[in-house]
């Protein structure tokens, strides 16, 4: 069993660590840069994409010859924790969500020509996409075979009716990967098609307003009426609709873990700097043990985030699904980020609930973490259920 980082990857993460002290924080820190909801800006965004691109720091979940560094999914862990220091910085690297997960399930399951159409343009930073799944009551939800959203064959096109929400980066996507049901078959009713934000049949009813600061292009409710995908446009067989929502969640919820790791060491960065320098009752804040307990505490559960994050990073490189280490790792990091996150506001005192931090920014966005991909009470679910099938098994290594 081997924890330590290779001597590459290890200087990769520092070449991260730099650019973001070096082009990321000084945006971050200025708040003109800032868009109507309070993400970089997009006219700022493209400058310091040319740069991250040049420094050879662009998409590095990808592989080398379509533009990427061709990291493997442990490898490219490190480096999003690190580029995540920045709330900006995963957009920079092309490694935000929702482009993330679907670069990744793209270049998993969609055919070399689909690669081409769909793909290349998301890796180039060309176009923008996003994951049509989520539906309002009493569509899909937590439950994907309550899916209403349908899609009917006539010759060779599919024509899709139905309702969606939620749809992060809908407003400035231009390739989208739709779930829609095509049978009444229990698992093989519902398929996965691409389409492309031109084509007419569709269209985005809203922005839904939220608590958090936004991704590019919110979250959106999208309504579907006789919108036409060509055969041709479906992402592996009819009826895969499930596989290739589990392919695409399974890696996307774990490329979640690893950026809110570096959130919550961010803002546990933040709370250090404050208790080193603050004078409380004769010594400085970080003397007390009240404040040493609480330090410890949330170090403790970044450290077991990071492992769980890596054991399911490991496996998913093995080409296992890694449900049950993917599930654990979700419900404790996006806990983990909440506890990072409060603990923090709460050591920096007033400051903390302030805005002169970005603190206040990563405890509104933390709130989706438990939501997102997955509610924690499914993933539980799915951990109980393996719990139960397995037994002992439950706990094996290999
Ligand atoms: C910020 C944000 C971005 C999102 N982006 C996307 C996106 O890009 N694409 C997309 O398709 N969807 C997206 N979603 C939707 C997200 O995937 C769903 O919110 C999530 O799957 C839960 O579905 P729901 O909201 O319908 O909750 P519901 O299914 O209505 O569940 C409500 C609550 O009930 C509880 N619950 C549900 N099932 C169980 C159970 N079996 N056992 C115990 N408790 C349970 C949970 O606490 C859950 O939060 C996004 C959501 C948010 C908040």
């Amino acid at each position: 069993m081997e924890l330590s980082l290779t001597p590459e990857i290890a200087e990769l993460r520092d070449r991260y660590r730099q650019f973001i002290d070096d082009d990321i924080m000084p945006l971050e820190r200025d708040p003109s840069v800032y868009d109507e909801h309070e993400n970089l800006d997009i006219g700022h965004l493209e400058g310091v994409r040319r740069k991250a691109k040049a420094a050879e720091l662009w998409a590095p979940q990808m592989p080398r010859k379509r533009g990427g560094l061709g990291l493997s999914i442990a490898e490219i862990a490190p480096c999003y924790e690190e580029m995540n220091r920045s709330i900006f910085g995963p957009a920079v690297f092309n490694c935000a969500a929702p482009d993330d997960g679907n670069m990744l399930a793209l270049n998993k399951i969609a055919s070399q020509a689909q690669q081409e159409r769909w793909l290349q343009p998301i890796i180039d930073g060309r176009v923008r996409s996003a994951f049509v799944m989520t539906e309002p009551a009493p569509g899909a939800g937590s439950d994907p075979h309550l899916m209403r959203t349908n899609a009917v064959k006539h010759g060779d096109v599919w024509i899709v009716h139905g309702e969606k929400w939620f749809i992060t980066g809908a407003d400035v996507a231009q390739h989208f990967i739709l779930i829609a049901r095509t049978s009444e078959d229990k698992r093989k009713g519902l398929t996965a098609f691409l389409f492309d934000r031109d084509q007419s049949g569709w269209e985005i009813v809203r922005r839904i307003p939220t608590m958090g600061p936004e991704e590019h292009g919110g979250h959106c409710e999208l309504r579907f009426e006789g919108l036409e995908i060509p055969d041709q446009n479906r992402l592996l067989e009819v009826g895969d609709g499930l596989k290739v929502t589990q392919i695409r969640l399974g890696t996307a919820r774990l490329t979640h873990c690893m950026r809110w790791l570096g959130l919550a060491k961010r803002a546990v960065e933040i709370a250090c700097g404050y208790v080193g320098q603050r004078d409380s009752f004769e010594i400085k804040l970080s003397q007390h043990e009240g404040v040493q307990w609480m330090l410890g505490e949330v170090a403790m559960a970044i450290e077991i985030g990071r492992l769980l994050t890596m054991k399911a990073a490991y496996r998913l490189d093995q080409g296992d699904f890694a449900r049950k280490e993917v599930s654990m790792a979700k419900i404790q990091v996006a806990d983990t980020l909440h506890k990072a996150v409060d603990t923090s506001i709460q050591l920096c005192g007033a400051l903390g609930y302030s805005k002169d931090t970005v603190l206040e920014w990563i405890y509104r966005y933390a709130r989706q973490a438990k939501l997102v991909d997955g509610a924690s009470e499914v993933h539980k679910m799915v951990l109980s259920r393996f719990l139960l099938e397995e037994g002992d098994a439950f706990w094996h290594w290999s």
